[in-house]
């Protein structure tokens, strides 16, 4: 849980710059470490289901709170998605978390697909308006369909009594009319029963504890959970970035001009780079993450290590 609820720099002084924050010193072993979950997408070759499943054994033992699986644009993986959670739910112990968005589907049909999740004990999902598919121009809601993930979250709320989370967007969501806007749209969010809201990736750490404040402040007292994407590949990240108004601050291009061809390098100056901004969360109470996988371990590990996040059966091992 977040603590420190006003303490941030922006309830001090709205648009003075940030002073560079202290960094926390690592965690001691055995302490009790952040809440951590990850995010994967569902994999359409056996290849790739053959690494997801070995990033799923090899994060498990860290102990997520959850692990959730996304949806495709427009619900075009609707079936990889759903067989991935039920194997994620047959196989593991992990809690897995289903993606549902609005795309392309009536409200009777997102029930049917809850009913499902609910009847195979899949209890928590991330409730999403969706992005319509790449060569489709803006979000027409179905005609029977619903039309903002806060309606989405009222329906599903009907349901079942799901464990619901949804998106937020720290640097303002590219279609909001306002700053206002968005974050009115977010508060419509939580007070329709979502009860955790799963930050955008950012890169600045200034841009998200303002967001928080501003939340606090209208009243949004869930956990907003900062989405860290590990970069390994800048380029591509850039792209992602542009679509979903992600700002990209010039230091971080810096940090990986010239390793283009240096695949090895770009992950460790990605890991060190996103682990830094994670710390730098953490003195400022941030206590839970959501990591961006793209359903690769290492990078999401390596920081999970760095910030504390060892699983109660590494610490308890180490202690020994
Ligand atoms: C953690 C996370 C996970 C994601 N997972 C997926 C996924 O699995 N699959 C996928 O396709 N996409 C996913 N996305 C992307 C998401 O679907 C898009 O960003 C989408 O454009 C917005 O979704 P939303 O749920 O925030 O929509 P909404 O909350 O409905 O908001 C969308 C826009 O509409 C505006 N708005 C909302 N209500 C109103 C209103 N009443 N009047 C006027 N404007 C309004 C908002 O301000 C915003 O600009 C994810 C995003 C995040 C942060």
């Amino acid at each position: 849980m977040e603590t420190d609820i006003g303490h941030g720099i922006a309830s001090v002084e709205p648009n003075r710059p940030m002073i560079a924050p202290v960094i926390a010193p690592p965690r001691r072993i055995g302490d009790v470490g952040p809440s951590v979950s990850f995010e994967f997408f569902p994999p359409k070759t056996a290849t790739a289901e053959q690494q997801l499943w070995q990033t799923i054994g090899r994060v498990a033992p860290v102990g997520p709170a959850f692990v959730s699986v996304t949806y495709g644009a427009g619900g075009s993986t609707r079936e990889h998605t759903h067989n991935t959670l039920l194997r994620i739910r047959r196989e593991t112990a992990l809690k897995p978390a289903a993606h549902l968005t609005c795309v392309g589907t009536s409200r009777a049909e997102v029930h049917e697909i809850a009913n499902r999740y609910w009847a195979a004990d899949i209890r928590h999902i991330v409730a999403l308006r969706g992005d319509p598919p790449a060569d489709v121009a803006g979000f027409a809601p179905h005609p029977d369909g619903y039309r903002h993930a806060a309606d989405l979250v009222a329906g599903l709320s009907r349901v079942a009594p799901f464990e619901i989370s949804v998106a937020a967007f720290p640097e303002v969501h590219p279609e909001a009319r306002s700053p206002q806007a968005d974050l009115d749209n977010l508060k419509r969010k939580i007070d329709a029963g979502a009860t955790r809201a799963i930050t955008q990736f950012f890169f600045d750490a200034t841009v998200y504890l303002r967001f928080r404040d501003r939340a606090r402040a209208a009243g949004i007292g869930v956990p907003i959970v900062p989405g860290i994407l590990p970069v390994t590949d800048f380029v591509q990240m850039t792209k992602f970035a542009a679509r979903c108004g992600t700002s990209v601050p010039p230091w971080l291009a810096e940090q990986f001009t010239g390793l283009e061809g240096d695949p090895e390098m770009r992950r460790l100056v990605g890991a060190a780079v996103a682990a830094e901004l994670c710390r730098v969360l953490q003195s400022h109470g941030a206590d839970e993450f959501h990591f961006y996988t793209l359903n690769r371990a290492e990078l999401s590990l390596a920081i999970c290590r760095m910030i504390g996040a060892r699983g109660a059966a590494v610490a308890a091992a180490t202690m020994r």
